[in-house]
């Protein structure tokens, strides 16, 4: 696709974190090459696996339940294939599920989409946080019902923490609603310091969750 196109066929380089810069993180530059290591330990940054066109594979964990959430979902499963330098490669079935946390709100329709990018792991929760702003979202207390949540489950088989980003997404070994579309999308998954998928989603057997046609 010609939007990828720059962001293939490129050798390792390497770069160092300019301090400032909002869409660079530890190890990588603004494409999510694999630069040094992190100068000052702030963050922590394992297991990437470089790929020959310097595209990665995100996994990313959609959710909604306010303002007919078949729709916000649907729209955001698209609106993820036009972001920049990234297309879905595949994109689950919509889930129901029962809330978590707060109960007193309605049930979620959630999804898990499989995403190709040039991103880093910065540029990519920044262009997800401004999707969700997109479709109305709002922040009033956590587990708080919302128009749209969307989550960085997987970034190849990385493992890294900083301010306001871990992955693997800290919840998501725990969660039925993420564990299963994933499955369905890519039943090999692993889930970096934890353990296979599938591990995990046994434990969860009990959470109600149905997939819907
Ligand atoms: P939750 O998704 O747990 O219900 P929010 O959507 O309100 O909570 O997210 C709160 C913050 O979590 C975000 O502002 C973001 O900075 C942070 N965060 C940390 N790791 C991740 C991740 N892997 N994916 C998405 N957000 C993350
Ligand atoms: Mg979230």
């Amino acid at each position: 696709m010609e939007h990828l196109q720059h962001v293939t066929g490129g050798t390792v380089s390497h770069s160092t974190r300019r301090a400032g810069s909002a869409h660079q993180v530890a190890g990588y530059d603004e494409v999510g090459r694999l630069g040094e290591e992190a100068p000052c330990g702030h963050s922590r940054t394992e297991g990437l696996r470089p790929t020959a066109s310097w595209l990665h594979t995100a996994f990313i964990g959609l959710g909604s339940n306010l303002a007919d959430p078949v729709a916000q979902v649907s729209r955001a499963l698209d609106a993820l294939d036009h972001l920049a330098q990234s297309r879905v490669a595949r994109r689950s079935s919509l889930y129901r599920s029962a809330p978590v946390g707060y109960l007193a709100q309605p049930d979620f329709i959630n999804a898990v989409a499989q995403l190709e990018t040039g991103l880093s792991p910065r540029a990519l929760l920044d262009a997800l946080l401004a999707l969700e702003l997109e479709q109305g979202r709002t922040r009033e207390f956590c587990n708080a019902p919302r128009t749209l949540d969307l989550d960085i489950l997987l970034y190849d088989d990385l493992i890294h923490h900083e301010h306001g980003l871990t992955i693997p997404h800290p919840q998501m070994h725990l969660r039925a609603f993420v564990l299963q579309p994933l499955l369905e999308i890519a039943p090999e998954s692993d889930i970096p310091g934890v353990g296979t998928a599938a591990a995990a989603a046994r434990q969860c057997k009990d959470q109600q969750l149905e997939r819907l046609v």
